[in-house]
């Protein structure tokens, strides 16, 4: 293959995956226990206005029926619950950041993975972003996270204890990937990893687990017996510090646009081979970045005018 051939392969694939909607940039960032509130906006109704600066500044849900709306990397959500920050085995992280809102299916999802996760020998969820009160695009961070459908779990088990406000703030989650990105680092991944993410992709409701392509080929090498819940788990940049969640669309939802199902096959051997190459592992920082132009009210789907707006 002529190298420029393989150059625009490559880079198709990477439109393909940022389509998908799952960048997980900042998820190391700290947060504060200070947060301050955001300065109003001068012209809330400017149409060019990035539809990050409007739901960014929603900290409430809007009280109607719980529904996502769009896709998960175009839309938002109405009716949101908040995952409690504290449960028997599990606790929400960067309080700060409110980002602990769900559809009402998310919530009671998590719910049930905390309680599975001791019995693969996972001491209890630590919660990173879900989605904003009102879903839609965030000022930092995720792509996707939009519709209250997906979730940010951490690869640190939950500790013994309840931690303070201060350490959901400043804690750092525990990077898995080994330092060359070509495997795990085997002084830090254990088989309750495997465990807990086994135990979400298992799960009927479950679209589709993100980890980072190390995390992958190390599950496609440890997985014995059934190997069918491997399907669901698909290798995307970050993701070396959590593992991210992402629901189906709920059967009553008609406004939720459901995302085209992973490839076939459990997605292993030469299927990862792309993301080993020294390409995608040690990128070459583009001249001029391309920088791409925030989604507008008018890009969403028009029912999040109505959730944006409700009291
Ligand atoms: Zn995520």
């Amino acid at each position: 293959m002529q190298p420029t051939t393989i150059a625009k392969i490559l880079a198709a694939s990477v439109v393909t995956l940022l389509a998908a909607g799952c960048g997980d940039a900042w998820t190391q960032d700290k947060g504060t226990l200070n947060p301050q509130p955001l300065p109003p906006l001068a012209n809330p109704n400017d149409p060019k206005l990035a539809a990050r600066q409007l739901f960014g500044r929603k900290a409430k849900p809007a009280p109607l029926e719980a529904r996502a709306i769009g896709f998960y990397s175009k839309g938002c959500l109405a009716g949101a619950t908040a995952l409690p920050i504290n449960g028997q085995t599990w606790q929400v992280m960067r309080l700060s950041r409110n980002r602990n809102w769900g559809h009402p299916n998310l919530v009671r999802f998590l719910e049930r993975l905390a309680e599975k996760a001791p019995k693969v020998g996972w001491n209890g969820l630590l919660v990173g972003d879900m989605s904003q009160a009102r879903g839609g695009p965030m000022l930092t961070g995720h792509s996707s996270h939009q519709v209250g459908l997906d979730a940010d779990i951490w690869l640190t088990p939950m500790p013994d204890r309840e931690l303070s406000r201060e350490e959901r703030e400043e804690m750092s989650a525990t990077l898995v990937v080994r330092a060359d990105r070509k495997d795990v680092d085997p002084s830090v991944w254990t088989p309750a990893h495997m465990g807990i993410i086994k135990t979400a992709a298992k799960e009927p409701e479950v679209e589709r687990i993100f980890v980072n392509a190390a995390i992958k080929k190390a599950l496609c090498r440890e997985a014995k017996g059934d190997r069918n819940w491997l399907h669901k788990v698909r290798p995307f940049w970050g993701h070396d510090y959590h593992f991210h969640i992402r629901l189906r669309c709920p059967s009553d939802n008609p406004g939720c646009r459901p995302q085209e199902p992973p490839p076939v096959g459990d997605g292993c051997g030469s299927d990862l081979d792309w993301w080993f190459t020294d390409a995608v592992l040690h990128p070459k920082p583009p001249a001029a970045p391309a920088k791409p132009r925030p989604l507008t009210m008018a890009d969403l789907p028009a029912a999040c005018r109505q959730v944006l707006v409700a009291p």
